[in-house]
């Protein structure tokens, strides 16, 4: 049977994979801000959606809350990689508050795209999926009644647009490219008239992560992914495997996989989500060994070599 131990199971390891350069940031910014402020420092939402990275830095000091109001005013406060709407440093200046803003610098860029699409005139279509603090943050750059959630295909066609509106659109960093690609041909179907973002927005580390397990899944019989349940990029790879037509899971630990999926699986895919650490991948490599003789081999579709800047506040 499949579960002989001895029976070889080829894993393919898509690369890149895991951690991009905001995430790194963002970490980063939050250890600084513990060495240099002491704890307990704040930080609003989770800094990245990864549980096992939140509970490593709650054990160094952090203070996980969701709102600002939870904040004292005399502690420090570090905003999370997803962004945030302008109210929110706003209400930390009124409070005299020292913050941190972890927010991705390909994110902030998608913000200040927005202002300058508003500044033009425009209002913009912004491509992104409701309730994901990316969007909630995106959207809050603009005055309200100037930006449109669209988030599929049939939200294009129910727009209360006409051929005579200033239109553009801006997208969320972390979507599939493929569904993206989709929502703005219907856009500029509908509206031939529509402002394209100068650059695209979905991230290097988005795009990559999708090329990296399309080369594996249809290789594979099941595609593991690591990441959380609320982790956009993450979700996308799921289904960016199961278009291929390949079983796809999302797993946050490896204790969460069950033996029974190795049934009948001869090659086994695995990647990460931007925010999950490297060691949970050896740690589900670890778990696969114990039940069947691995045979392992990364798969590269690129190479990653972004470096973002700390804030200067913490590196004086
Ligand atoms: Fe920045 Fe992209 Fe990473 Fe998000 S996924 S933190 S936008 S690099």
């Amino acid at each position: 049977s499949d579960s002989d131990p001895r029976l070889p199971l080829q894993l393919m390891i898509a690369a890149p994979r895991g951690f991009c350069a905001g995430v790194d940031r963002a970490i980063e910014i939050v250890e600084r801000a513990l060495q240099k402020y002491g704890a307990p420092v704040y930080v609003r939402h989770e800094i990245v959606h990864n549980r096992y990275v939140v509970d490593s830095l709650k054990a160094k000091g952090a203070v996980f809350v969701e709102e600002l109001d939870e904040v004292p005013d005399d502690a420090p406060v570090v905003f999370s990689a997803h962004g945030v709407p302008k109210t929110v440093p706003a209400e930390a200046e009124r409070r005299k508050m020292l913050y941190v803003d972890a927010t991705c610098p390909l994110v902030s860029k998608v913000h200040r795209q927005a202002e300058r699409q508003i500044e033009k005139g425009q209002h913009i279509l912004f491509i992104g999926h409701a309730g994901h603090p990316e969007v909630i943050g995106t959207m809050g750059q603009v005055p309200e009644g100037r930006i449109t959630l669209v988030e599929t295909v049939e939200d294009v066609a129910r727009l209360e647009f006409g051929p005579d509106d200033d239109l553009s659109y801006l997208s969320q960093t972390t979507l599939s490219v493929d569904d993206t690609r989709e929502i703005i041909a219907a856009l500029e179907a509908r509206f031939p008239q529509i402002v394209a973002p100068k650059a695209e927005d979905i991230c290097y580390a988005t795009s990559n992560r999708q090329a990296a397990v399309k080369d594996i899944a249809e290789s594979c019989d099941l595609v593991l992914v690591i990441g959380a349940p609320n982790s956009s990029n993450s979700l996308r790879l799921v289904e960016v495997a199961e278009r291929l037509g390949t079983d796809a899971r999302l797993i946050q630990r490896a204790d969460e996989i069950d033996p029974s999926w190795l049934e009948g699986v001869g090659t086994i895919g695995l990647t990460a989500g931007a925010s999950a650490p490297e060691k949970l991948v050896r740690e589900v490599v670890d778990r696969l060994s114990d039940w069947r003789q691995v045979e392992e081999q990364v798969v590269t579709s690129a190479e990653e070599n972004m470096v973002f800047k700390l804030p200067r506040q913490l590196t004086d």
